[in-house]
């Protein structure tokens, strides 16, 4: 036991105490954030820690981007607030328009709002009406099936629809009843031995079916899931052809795909929607974090053709509305950093760092006895810590693993911000950081994060062991 340690946590308790902000964590000291530069954090005590997560895979461009900036001011010069009962703006027009033709006749309509949250509160409403405003038939259509280790936000719908257990808990009897979940698609923890992806696939689906059969096929609006599964359980791709399949359910039985592009899409994991690399385009899609990249509060939801035919035909009145949807000053930034990605061909870098990334990963940390599995796409990768490399046994969850790497992380020697997360759902944890550089990284930084996150996680266990 060390003394000052402790005199260290008391006095942390103490300033933390102090604010008058409600942090998510009331007793924890939170550290003063001056500036961005590029892929650098400035810290009030004069640390500078290079940002390779972008904060929740937020950050796709870096910080301090004038022309993101610039774009801001010069929408809030000309109009800051777009009352949305009479009113739109050409910058709104212009990024949903972006939006949409970026799906390559897919999606039909954009709806902007400034949350990841309230993107999927949006999708669970839009999927709900257009069953309204299809047939009297199809009114019966009320329940959600998603999938456990998943997270759809904060808000009490997307609460209700995710399977993050440990933010579900408190909230349990004042959630929305009208959703299940089935097992999520994870290679690492979910393959049995010897069993193909086609298998696996099979057997997944197979779960899927029989949900839809015990709730009553006839009872579901969509089912919901991310293409990459990012913090619930750590940057996950599903195995090849899983999501056809699920998508061939959904059809089976009448019932909307949504997929939550929120964290993996709008470019992180090397195309604009990660969608597109299954081949599987969903009825309704949500997406935030790299929309804006940061510079605003903002995100969405797209709708399908289909979807928007049955809206037009019906009412044609989305019944949902918020006072600052469309803001032009998060489209304004939404727009600017979309355009960016495209001029500056980031995308392309995405692929390229992408593959750099993980192979250095995998050749510096992929043996060590804590790792247990290195999985992600484009710049978006998971690392998952265990306790015992052959029983894939994970740290206990008191212990906080993967928080500690991260904390420590930030010390002066390694200098380096990833994001944390556990992955909790059946028992089975997963303690696993997220390393999502901005897309405009380069091949020394690649390495540098490398060379960073190796000094660390060595560090971090060899302690540990000792
Ligand atoms: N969906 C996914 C997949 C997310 O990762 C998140 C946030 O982490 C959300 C939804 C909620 O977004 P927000 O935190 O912007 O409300």
């Amino acid at each position: 036991l060390d003394p000052t340690r402790e005199d260290a946590v008391g006095q942390c308790a103490q300033a933390a105490r102090s604010s008058a902000v409600l942090h998510r964590d009331l007793n924890y000291d939170f550290l003063s954030l001056t500036e961005g530069k590029g892929n650098h954090l400035m810290l009030a005590d004069g640390r500078r820690v290079f940002d390779a997560s972008g904060g929740a895979s937020v950050g796709c461009l870096g910080w301090g981007n004038e022309r993101v900036a610039r774009a801001v001011m010069k929408q809030i010069m000309a109009i800051p607030y777009c009352s949305t009962v009479f009113y739109t703006t050409s910058v709104q027009e212009e990024l949903c328009r972006y939006l949409v033709d970026s799906t390559h006749g897919s999606m039909g309509r954009a709806y902007i709002v400034n949350s990841g949250s309230e993107a999927m509160e949006a999708a669970l409403k839009l999927a709900r009406q257009y069953f309204v405003e299809l047939s009297p038939a199809q009114h019966n259509r009320t329940r959600f099936i998603s999938r456990r280790q998943s997270y759809h936000g904060i808000t009490l719908g997307a609460l209700a629809v995710g399977g993050h257990e440990y933010r579900r808990a408190k909230f349990e009897p004042i959630l929305m009843k009208n959703s299940s979940r089935v097992s999520p698609c994870n290679p690492f923890r979910g393959k049995n031995p010897g069993e193909t992806d086609q298998e696996y696939v099979d057997r997944l689906v197979k779960e899927l079916d029989d949900e839809f059969q015990a709730v009553g096929p006839e009872t579901v609006c969509a089912f919901i899931a991310e293409p990459i599964v990012g913090a619930a359980l750590g940057c996950v791709p599903s195995v090849p052809g899983y999501f056809k399949a699920v998508q061939a359910v959904c059809r089976k039985y009448g019932a909307l795909l949504i997929f939550d592009e929120v964290m993996c899409g709008m470019g992180r994991t090397g195309t604009l929607h990660a969608w597109e690399q299954e081949g599987v385009a969903p009825d309704i899609q949500t997406f935030g974090k790299a929309l804006g990249g940061g510079y605003q509060p903002v995100a969405g939801v797209l709708a399908s053709r289909g979807v928007v035919n049955v809206l037009e035909r019906g009412s044609s009145v989305f019944v949902h509305g918020h006072t600052y949807q469309g803001h032009p000053a998060g489209c304004a930034a939404a727009l600017e950093v979309q355009k960016i990605i495209r001029d500056e061909n980031l995308l392309a870098n995405v692929r390229t760092m992408g593959e750099l990334l993980s192979k250095r990963l995998q050749e510096r940390l992929g043996a060590h006895p804590n790792v247990g599995n290195i999985r992600g796409r484009g710049l978006f990768w998971g690392i998952e810590f265990v306790a015992d490399k052959d029983k894939k046994e994970p740290f206990p969850a008191e212990d906080h693993v993967a928080m500690a790497i991260c904390e420590r992380g930030l010390a002066k020697e390694y200098s380096i911000g990833v994001y944390p997360g556990t992955g909790s759902a059946d028992g089975i944890r997963g303690d696993h950081i997220i390393v999502s550089p901005a897309y405009n990284v380069r091949k020394e930084e690649i390495e540098w994060i490398v060379d960073a996150l190796g000094r660390l996680v060595d560090d971090f266990f060899r302690i540990r062991h000792i």
